[in-house]
């Protein structure tokens, strides 16, 4: 397979960009490749500017639930951008993908779009400290709430009780106020209520965790923390920036029954545009400037573009929910042949379109035995794959999306290729 001008574009990239791209993971570093430099994808397909061919597991982290390129969904961006690409004035598309989402996601009774996953979650963090008059946080080791200040943590030394910087130029007071608990783990958090009472203003949580590789919750888990948090005054926020609109058409709130206090959302919300939405009980996004004193603001936000390219992708689902049992058959039917293909040396997670292979004979359940994964196996069944036309998450610790344009022939080649490797390796 030739990446002659993949090489050549990577080359050039990193002498203007660091490490030659704009979001880390796609450096290919943890598997030692040179990234794949896209010229354009359809449906389940990515084609790279080798003129290689692809059928794509990343669907760029998730927004690619109906597969690259959905017809209506350009139509939607083409016809938009005739109109003009942004106001900085209030429209009639904000009105209607608010009203599409509060109905779908009835727990974000009122609602702010953004344009990142991480702005959604930045300030629905600043929304629940300003509703609760607290300051601090508790988060998951292992969950990801993207990049900015208080969220690049991890867990400090001394038990679980104060978070440090997980990365450089975040000072310790940004981070001072945000707690680590441990996913699953409900006596981390209990710990946590009790050493902290009166202070924690809220509990944040990607329902299903897909950032260490996909980590389901317990059973009752997820119940616990609506009731943990009730009892001590706090609020309980689901991080669906990946969950939202996979999971079900209502996202992880709907799927597990639980209603949280505030929800953020990215990825599909924007069907592949720049969009996030945060929201929640009318009372608490009532602190929201200008009504409230809570100050959030965006120029770009709720842009017309994006904003159309949302709608037709949320209706689209609304409208096609049989979508859901698909995607989850496919994803059920590739689970079940990994497990088959590669015995006790590996563990599969899934839930609905969402899997992940981890390499470890452990099960895996919580940010601790997902570290038990060989990451050098992965990447020789990353490197496999990739030769053969299968684009996987460049990093163990990734989900495999699978969206609605994956046929049952692209799965059944995607489990045969995966046998191949598992068969391979024993040799
Ligand atoms: C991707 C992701 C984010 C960050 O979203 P960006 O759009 O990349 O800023 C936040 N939370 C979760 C759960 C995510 O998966």
């Amino acid at each position: 397979m030739k990446e002659e001008r993949s090489a050549e574009l990577f080359a050039k990239a990193q002498r203007f960009m660091p490490g030659g791209v704009n979001s880390p993971v796609r450096a290919f570093r943890n598997v030692g490749r040179i990234p794949r430099f896209i010229k354009k994808a359809k449906g389940a397909r990515i084609f790279d500017e080798d003129g290689n061919e692809y059928i794509d597991y990343v669907c760029s982290w998730g927004p690619g639930i109906l597969g690259h390129a959905f017809p209506s969904v350009v139509k939607a961006a083409q016809e938009a951008c005739e109109d003009g690409l942004t106001f900085g004035a209030p429209t009639e598309k904000e009105v209607e993908i608010a009203e599409i989402i509060s109905r779908l996601v009835p727990a974000m009774e009122m609602m702010r779009l953004v344009n990142s996953g991480t702005e959604a979650v930045m300030s629905a963090i600043r929304a629940a400290r300003g509703f609760t008059k607290r300051d601090k946080i508790i988060k998951f080791k292992g969950c990801y709430h993207g990049h900015s200040d208080g969220l690049l943590v991890k867990a400090g030394s001394a038990a679980l009780t104060t978070a440090v910087p997980d990365s450089a130029g975040v000072p310790e007071g940004c981070t001072k106020d945000t707690l680590v608990a441990l996913y699953n783990d409900e006596e981390s958090v209990e710990n946590l209520f009790k050493a902290n009472e009166g202070k924690i203003a809220a509990v944040i949580v990607e329902p299903v965790a897909a950032n260490m590789g996909v980590v389901l919750p317990k059973d009752g888990f997820l119940k616990f923390l609506r009731r943990i948090t009730e009892e001590n005054g706090a609020l309980l926020i689901f991080d669906e920036v990946i969950t939202g609109f996979r999971l079900s058409i209502g996202g992880a709130a709907e799927f597990f029954g639980i209603k949280p206090d505030m929800i953020t959302l990215g990825k599909i919300v924007g069907g592949g545009m720049p969009v996030g939405a945060y929201g929640g009980r009318r009372d608490i996004m009532s602190v929201v400037s200008p009504l409230g004193t809570v100050y959030q603001a965006g120029t770009l936000s709720g842009n017309p573009v994006a904003t159309a390219v949302g709608i037709e992708t949320l209706k689209y689902l609304d409208s096609h929910r049989e979508i859901y049992g698909e995607i989850g058959r496919k994803t059920a039917r590739l689970a079940d042949a990994y497990r088959n293909a590669f015995g006790n040396s590996a563990r599969v997670n899934q839930i609905g379109s969402l899997m992940s292979v981890f390499f470890t004979d452990k099960d895996v359940t919580d940010y601790e035995s997902t570290q038990t994964s060989d990451t050098k196996r992965y990447a020789r069944y990353f490197s496999f794959m990739l030769d053969r036309g299968i684009y996987l998450a460049p990093s163990q610790f990734e989900a495999m999306f699978v969206s609605a344009a994956h046929t049952d022939g692209d799965v059944e080649r995607t489990i045969a290729l995966a046998t191949e490797f598992a068969s391979v390796e024993a040799h």
